[in-house]
C-alpha cells in the first residue's frame, strides 16, 4: 500500500502526503483491474496525480466489506460509541484542517482561505452535529388499546451508497457520512472523479479515529462505471446522491430497475433572488453577489435569476457591477482570491457555450462573458440583462459565474416569475416589509427561502428541493428519517382470535 502514497507539492511549497488507493476495509488498495485516473489542478490544467479507479468489481468488494461490517460489528455498536467515533473523526478533521483545505483547494480550484474558513468549519460542525444525534435515535410507543402493546424501532437500513459531486467535496462527504453513521449504517461512498483527494485524506482520518474496518469505504471512480454500479447494486439498501438533475434521474431509474433501493436526491436549481425597492440596497447587493458568485457559481443554490423592482433596477445594476469589479479572480492560494477556476475543461466549455447561447437568444451581455487569463479554467463574472423567462439561460442551470438580472413591478409578478422554473431548491427575498416577506416565502415553491440573506445554510436546518430539485432533505433532524427503517412491533397482551 505504500506505493500508493503520493507526495504532492502545493504552490506554497508545502508537501502533503495522500494515499491514492481505494479505501476498503480500512486499507488502501489498488483496484481489481489495476486502473487509475488522473486528477487535474483546474488552476494550471496540470496533472496533480493518479488515483486508483474503482470499477464494478471494486464496488462489489466494498459492498461486501460494508455488509460484513454491518452484520458482524456495526449493528451491534450502540449509539454512544458511534457518537464517540464521530466526535473523534471531527477532532481529527479539525487537527488537519489546513492540510484538508489545501487539498480541497488544489483539487477543486476553490480559494484556500475560503476552504479553510468556510468549508472546513462546516465539515467539523456537521460531523459533531450528527455525533450528537447518534445516541438520541429511537422509536415511539403507539397506543393501540389495552390488549396490545405497540412500539416502533428506528433501525439502520444496512449498507448505503453515497455519490457526491465536486463542488463541495468535503462538505458533501460529511453531510452524507454524518447521518448515515449516526443511524448505524455502513457506507460505500464515491467521491467525484474531479476531486478525489480530500476524500482520500479523510479516509486516513476515518481509520485513525478507530471506526471498525468496512464501516466506511471510499471508492473514487467515474459516474457511469462506479456510480452506476452503486446505484444498481442489489445489496445496497439506499443511495444518497448530490449532483445534476440528469444524473439523479438515471440513479432513480437504476434503483427502480434493480432492488428498489431508497433514493434521496439533492439536485440542480435555478433559484430566484427577488429584491424589492424597500430593501437595504447595499446589503441586498452584497448578498446577491455572494449568492450567485460564491464557489465560482458552482452552487446548486446559486441565485442565478435576480429580479429587481423596476424603481431601483438601474442603481442596483451599477452597484452590482462595481461590487464584481472589486473582487479578485486568480490563484486559489493567493490570500485575497475570491474566485478560482471552474472545476474542469468540460464545465468551462459548457458555461462558455451557455454564454454564447444567451447572446444568440438576444440577451444583453452587460458584463464579462469571456475567459479570464489564458491558463486554467477561469471565467469572468458575467451579467446578462434584457432576458425573458423563455430563454435557455433563464431555464437551465449554468453552474458558473453567470447571472441574469431583470425587472419586475408587483409582488404578483415577482412570484409568478420566481416560480417559472422546473427547479425548486432555493429562493430569496429582500424587503423590510415583514408581511411581504411572509407572503413571498409562502408563495415561492422552493425547499429553502432566504429573507434578507443568501446561501446562509445551517447544519440544523433541513435542506433539499421541491420539484425537479430533488427527493428528501439533508441536514438537521430531517436527514435521519432517510437513514432508518421504521419497524412496528405489535405485542399481544391478551387479544383473543
Ligand atoms: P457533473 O455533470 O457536474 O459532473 P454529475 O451529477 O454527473 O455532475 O456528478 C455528480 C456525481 O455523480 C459524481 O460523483 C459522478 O461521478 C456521479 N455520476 C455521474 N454519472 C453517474 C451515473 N450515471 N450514475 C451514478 N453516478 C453518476
Amino acid at each position: 500500500a505504500d506505493c500508493l502514497v503520493q507526495k504532492l507539492a502545493l504552490p506554497t511549497g508545502k508537501i502533503i502526503e495522500v494515499n491514492t488507493g481505494l479505501f476498503i476495509n480500512n486499507e488502501f488498495v489498488k483496484s481489481v483491474e489495476g486502473k487509475t485516473f488522473e486528477t487535474i489542478d483546474p488552476a494550471t490544467e496540470k496533472l496533480i496525480c493518479n488515483v486508483a479507479e474503482a470499477t464494478a468489481k471494486d464496488i462489489d468488494r466494498a459492498v461486501d466489506a460494508a455488509t460484513e461490517a454491518f452484520e458482524k460489528v456495526w449493528q451491534h455498536v450502540d449509539g454512544k460509541e458511534r457518537g464517540r467515533l464521530l466526535y473523534k473523526f471531527a477532532e481529527l478533521i479539525e487537527r488537519d484542517k489546513e492540510e484538508l483545505a489545501a487539498l480541497e483547494s488544489l483539487d477543486s480550484g476553490k480559494a484556500y482561505s475560503i476552504a479553510l474558513t468556510q468549508d472546513l468549519v462546516a465539515c467539523i460542525d456537521i460531523i459533531r452535529y450528527y455525533a450528537g444525534w447518534a445516541d438520541k435515535i429511537h422509536g415511539k410507543v403507539v397506543e393501540t388499546g389495552h390488549n396490545k402493546f405497540c412500539y416502533t424501532r428506528h433501525e439502520p437500513i444496512g449498507v448505503v451508497g453515497q455519490i457526491i459531486p465536486w463542488n463541495y467535496p468535503l462538505v458533501m462527504l460529511t453531510v452524507k457520512l454524518g447521518p448515515a453513521l449516526a443511524c448505524g449504517n455502513t457506507v460505500v461512498l464515491k467521491p467525484a472523479e474531479q476531486t478525489p483527494l480530500s476524500a482520500l485524506k479523510a479516509a486516513s482520518l476515518i481509520k485513525e479515529a478507530g471506526f471498525p474496518p468496512g464501516v466506511i469505504n471510499i471508492v473514487p471512480g467515474f459516474g457511469p462505471i462506479a456510480g452506476t454500479a452503486i446505484a444498481r447494486h442489489m445489496k445496497i439498501g439506499k443511495v444518497a446522491f448530490t449532483g445534476s438533475t440528469a444524473t439523479g434521474r438515471s440513479i432513480l431509474k437504476d434503483a427502480a430497475e434493480t432492488n428498489l433501493k431508497k433514493v434521496t436526491l439533492e439536485l440542480g436549481g435555478k433559484s430566484p433572488n427577488i429584491i424589492f425597492e424597500d430593501a437595504d440596497l447595499d446589503q441586498a447587493i452584497k448578498w446577491a453577489y455572494y449568492g450567485v458568485y460564491a464557489n465560482h457559481g458552482q452552487c446548486c443554490t446559486a441565485g442565478s435569476r435576480v429580479y429587481v423592482q423596476d424603481s431601483i433596477y438601474d442603481k442596483f445594476l451599477q452597484k452590482f457591477k462595481e461590487c464584481s469589479q472589486s473582487k479578485k479572480i486568480g490563484n486559489p492560494f493567493d490570500p485575497d482570491t475570491f474566485q478560482g477556476p471552474q472545476i474542469s475543461k468540460t464545465q468551462f466549455d459548457r458555461i462558455m457555450s451557455f454564454i454564447e447561447t444567451g447572446k444568440k437568444e438576444g440577451a444583453t451581455c452587460f458584463m464579462g462573458g469571456k475567459r479570464h487569463g489564458d491558463k486554467g479554467y477561469f471565467i469572468e463574472q458575467t451579467i446578462f440583462t434584457d432576458v425573458n423567462e423563455d430563454m435557455k439561460i433563464m431555464q437551465e442551470e449554468i453552474f458558473g459565474p453567470v447571472v441574469a438580472i431583470s425587472k419586475f413591478k408587483t409582488d404578483e409578478e415577482a412570484i409568478e416569475k420566481g416560480n417559472m422554473t422546473k427547479y425548486g431548491l432555493a429562493a430569496a427575498v429582500f424587503t423590510k416589509d415583514v408581511a411581504r416577506a411572509f407572503k413571498l416565502s409562502s408563495a415561492i415553491k422552493a425547499g429553502t427561502v432566504w429573507v434578507n440573506c443568501y446561501n446562509s445554510v445551517d447544519t440544523n436546518a433541513p435542506f433539499g428541493g421541491y420539484k425537479e430539485s430533488g427527493h428528501g432533505r439533508e441536514n438537521g433532524k430531517y436527514a435521519l428519517e432517510h437513514y432508518t427503517e421504521v419497524k412496528t412491533v405489535q405485542i399481544n397482551l391478551g387479544l383473543k382470535m
